[in-house]
C-alpha cells in the first residue's frame, strides 16, 4: 500500500517528537526511505526545532544574566547597608564610651 505524502506530513511532527505508535513509525520510515520530499520535510523540521531551542536557550541565558545582575545589585545594596549599620553601631559605641569616660574624668 502506497501511503500519500499528505498523511506522512500529518504524521511527521508526531514521528519527529517520537510520540507516534510503532506502527505509524514503521510506516513513516518506510515512506521516508522512498520519498525524498518527505525526508526533506523532516530535515527542515529538525532545523526549525534546533533554531527555536537555540533561541530559547539564548533568551534563557539572557534571563539568567539579568537575574544575576539584579542579584549582584541586591547583594551590593545589602552589603552597603551592613557596612553603614556597622559604622553607625561602632560610632555610637565610641560615643557612649567617650561619654562614660567624660563622666569618669569629671
Ligand atoms: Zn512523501
Amino acid at each position: 500500500m502506497k501511503i500519500s505524502c499528505e498523511i506522512i506530513k500529518d504524521l511527521l511532527p508526531l514521528y519527529h517528537d517520537g510520540v507516534c505508535s510503532n506502527e505509524s513509525k514503521a510506516m513513516i520510515e518506510e515512506h521516508l526511505a522512498e520519498c525524498d520530499n518527505c525526508k526533506a520535510e523532516l530535515d527542515t523540521m529538525d532545523e526549525v526545532l534546533t533554531v527555536t531551542s537555540m533561541g530559547q536557550n539564548l533568551s534563557e541565558a539572557e534571563e539568567v544574566k539579568k537575574l544575576s545582575r539584579k542579584w549582584k545589585k541586591g547583594m551590593l545594596k545589602s552589603l552597603l547597608k551592613g557596612a553603614l549599620l556597622t559604622l553607625l553601631i561602632v560610632t555610637s559605641a565610641l560615643l557612649i564610651l567617650f561619654c562614660f569616660a567624660d563622666i569618669r574624668i569629671v
